[in-house]
C-alpha cells in the first residue's frame, strides 16, 4: 500500500520535498561561508530554478486567454452567467472575511505598538513633495484603467503608469532621496514592466461572450481556442516534472541570498506571527465554514489533494506561474474543465485573500509603529482599500507591497514606509501565495459541486464520470 501511494504521488513528494530541501541547503551554504554571496553567485545558484518559472511564464498568456475564451464561449450565455456569478461572490466574500480577520487580528495582538522602526534617511523639501503625490486614488485609477487594455500586445508586457510617481531620467541623487523610497519605486518599476493580466481577462472573458453569443457561427474560434488551452495543458504535464528541481533552486537560492534574516524576523516577529497566524486561520477555518455552508461539506480532502499546487506557489511566490500548475492538477481532480479554465485563471488574477488580509495587517502594523492613530473611518478604509490593493495586485512576486501604498495612503502614511516591513516580505510572500492559490482551488470546487447539476443538464456525458466529493 506504502509502495503504490509512493508510486502514485512520486511528483509531488518530490516537489514537496524540493522546498524543504531547499530551505534547508540554502541555509547550511549560507552559514557555511563567511561571506555574502556575491549576487552573481546567487544568480548561477538560481539558474535551474530561473529556467524552470520561465518555462511557466511563457505559458500564462496563451493557457489564460485560451481557456477563459473557450470556457466562456462554450457555455450558454445564463449559465456562464450564473458560474460568473457564483465565482464572483466567493471571491468577494472570501476576501473581505480575509481582511476583517487580518484587522481584528493585528488591532487585538498589536504587533506594532512599542516596537521600532526601521531606520530611514533624512527627508528633503522634495521628496515631501514627491510622497504627497502617491494618492489613493491614483491607485485606484490604475486598477481601473488595466480592466481596459488600449492594446492588447501592449497589455502582454505592460501595466498601467501611475507615472506621477517618478519623475524621468530620475536618479536619486538629486533629491537625496532616501533609500527606501528608492526601494519601492524599483518594485514599481519592475511591476509596471509585468503583463497586465487583469486586462487580458476582461478582454478574453467579453470575446468569450460574444463568441457564445453569435452561436454556430462563432464555434470555429471557440474550439480554436479550446485547442490552444488543451495544447497549453499538455505542455504543462512535461513542464510539471521539472518543478522539483525548480522550486529546490528558487528557494535554495533566496535563503542564501537573504542574510541576517532570523535577525529580521526576531524584529518584525509578532508583525511576522500575525499575518503568518491570520493566513492559517483563514486557510483552514474561514474558507472550512465557507465552504460547509455552500456545499454542507468540507475542504480537507480538496486541500489534501493540492501540495503540488502549494509547494509550487511557495516555490515561485506567484500565482500566475503556478496557474498551469493548478489547472492540471484540478482536471486530475475530477473538476468539469468548463467550470476550471474559467474560475483559476480569473481567481489567481483577482481573489488574493492572502494578499488582502497582509495588506491590512502590514498597513495598520505600520500605523502602529508610528503612533498613527486608527478610528473607525480609517479602518473601514482600510478594509476597501485592502481589498482594492488585492484585486490589483498582480500574480508576481511581491506585487502586494507596490500596491499597499493606496492602503498606506488611507491610514496617512506616505508610500516609502514599507521600508518597515521589507525585510521578511520575500518569505511572507511565499506564505500569502500558497494560500491565494489554495483559496482559488476551493473556490473552484465549491462553484463545480454547486453547479454539477446544471452542467450535467446541457448533456455532458464525461462529467458523470467525475467524482465529485
Ligand atoms: N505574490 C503574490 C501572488 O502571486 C501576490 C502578492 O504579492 O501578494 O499571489
Amino acid at each position: 500500500k506504502w509502495q503504490s501511494f509512493i508510486k502514485n504521488n512520486m511528483l509531488t513528494i518530490m516537489t514537496v520535498v524540493g522546498v524543504l530541501s531547499g530551505t534547508a541547503v540554502g541555509c547550511i551554504l549560507r552559514s557555511l561561508s563567511d561571506q555574502k554571496w556575491t549576487p552573481r553567485e546567487t544568480m548561477y545558484l538560481m539558474f535551474p530554478g530561473e529556467i524552470f518559472l520561465r518555462m511557466l511564464k511563457s505559458l500564462i498568456i496563451p493557457l489564460l486567454m485560451a481557456s477563459i475564451i473557450s470556457a466562456v464561449g462554450g457555455l450558454d450565455l445564463s449559465l456562464s452567467k450564473r458560474i460568473a456569478l457564483r465565482s464572483i461572490l466567493y471571491y468577494a466574500t472570501t476576501t473581505v472575511c480575509a481582511v476583517i480577520l487580518g484587522i481584528i487580528l493585528v488591532i487585538t495582538i498589536k504587533p506594532g505598538v512599542g516596537a521600532e522602526a526601521a531606520e530611514k534617511g533624512g527627508t528633503s523639501k522634495e521628496e515631501e513633495a514627491l510622497k504627497r503625490k502617491v494618492l489613493t486614488q491614483d491607485t485606484l485609477l490604475d486598477l481601473i484603467r488595466n480592466l481596459f487594455p488600449p492594446n492588447l500586445i501592449q497589455a502582454c508586457f505592460q501595466q498601467s503608469q501611475t507615472l506621477l510617481l517618478k519623475p524621468k531620467n530620475f536618479t536619486g541623487d538629486e533629491l537625496n532621496i532616501t533609500s527606501s523610497t528608492l526601494i519601492h519605486w524599483s518594485f514599481k518599476e519592475r511591476y509596471e514592466n509585468t503583463t497586465n493580466v487583469l486586462g487580458l481577462v476582461v478582454f478574453s472573458i467579453v470575446l468569450g461572450i460574444s463568441l457564445g453569443q453569435m452561436g454556430e457561427k462563432g464555434k470555429g474560434l471557440v474550439e480554436f481556442f479550446g485547442m490552444l488551452s488543451e495544447a497549453m495543458m499538455n505542455i504543462t504535464s512535461w513542464v510539471i516534472w521539472i518543478s522539483p528541481l525548480g522550486v529546490f533552486f528558487l528557494v535554495a537560492s533566496k535563503m542564501v541570498e537573504t542574510d541576517s534574516f532570523l535577525e529580521q524576523i526576531r524584529r518584525l516577529g509578532f508583525y511576522f506571527a500575525t499575518v503568518l497566524l491570520g493566513l492559517v486561520i483563514h486557510g483552514f477555518g474561514t474558507i472550512s465554514v465557507i465552504y460547509f455552508i455552500a456545499t454542507r461539506r468540507l475542504p480537507f480532502k480538496v486541500i489534501g489533494q493540492l501540495s503540488q499546487v502549494l509547494a509550487t506557489a511557495f516555490g515561485t511566490a506567484s500565482s500566475s506561474a503556478t496557474m498551469p500548475i493548478t489547472i492540471q492538477t484540478l482536471d486530475k481532480m475530477g473538476l468539469d474543465p468548463r467550470i476550471t479554465r474559467f474560475v483559476i485563471p480569473v481567481g489567481a488574477t483577482i481573489n488574493m485573500d492572502g494578499t488582502a488580509l497582509y495588506e491590512a495587517v502590514a498597513a495598520i502594523f505600520i500605523a502602529q509603529l508610528k503612533n498613527v492613530e486608527l478610528t473607525f473611518g480609517k479602518t473601514v478604509a482600510v478594509c476597501v482599500t485592502a481589498t482594492a490593493a488585492s484585486i490589483g495586485a498582480a500574480g508576481i512576486p511581491q506585487a502586494g507591497l507596490v500596491t499597499m501604498v493606496m492602503v498606506l495612503d488611507t491610514v496617512g502614511l506616505p508610500a516609502e514606509e514599507v521600508i518597515n516591513i521589507l525585510a521578511v516580505d520575500w518569505l511572507l510572500d511565499r506564505f500569502r501565495t500558497t494560500i491565494n492559490v489554495m483559496c482559488d482551488c476551493v473556490g473552484a470546487r465549491l462553484v463545480d459541486i454547486l453547479s454539477i447539476g446544471e452542467l450535467e443538464r446541457i448533456g455532458d456525458t464525461d462529467r458523470l464520470n467525475a467524482d465529485p466529493q
